[in-house]
């Protein structure tokens, strides 16, 4: 088990909404993230850690406001925990890796999973699928 973040760096290099979603679980404004309307081909990385979350396959236009996507790329990659805040019970996402507050995932999505996660833009990063990773 390794300490993935420097939360102190993180804080630095994050926007004021980036941190307030991944850290104090907030929620951006519907329809105002910058990847709610965006198909391009490529993978979801958390903002905190740059762990590979979701990918743009999964990916889908659920008319509710924030990037919705149908599976994850790997179960382990998400931590799933009852949320009871609001007066309602739903299923908050995390980063296994980090704890960053992502989303919540809801079981009204399409076939055949059904599952959306309902994820903010401000705790994932795009990466392009043509995007080579920089190694030295
Ligand atoms: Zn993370």
């Amino acid at each position: 088990m390794t300490t993935a973040v420097d939360k102190e760096e993180a804080r630095k290099r994050l926007t004021p909404l980036q941190w307030h979603v991944t850290q104090e679980k907030g929620t951006e404004r519907p329809f105002t993230g910058c990847y709610d309307k965006f198909y391009q081909k490529g993978t979801y990385a958390c903002i905190v850690c740059d762990q590979e979350l979701f990918s743009s396959d999964t990916k889908y236009d659920s008319g509710c406001g924030w990037p919705a996507f149908n599976e994850v790329l790997d179960q382990g990659r998400i931590k799933l925990t009852k949320d009871t805040s609001h007066n309602k019970v739903r299923t908050e996402v995390t980063c296994s890796k980090c704890d960053a507050h992502l989303g919540h995932v809801f079981s009204d999505g399409p076939k055949p999973a059904g599952k959306r996660f309902c994820i903010n833009s401000a705790s994932i990063n795009f990466h392009s699928a043509g995007e080579e990773k920089s190694s030295v």
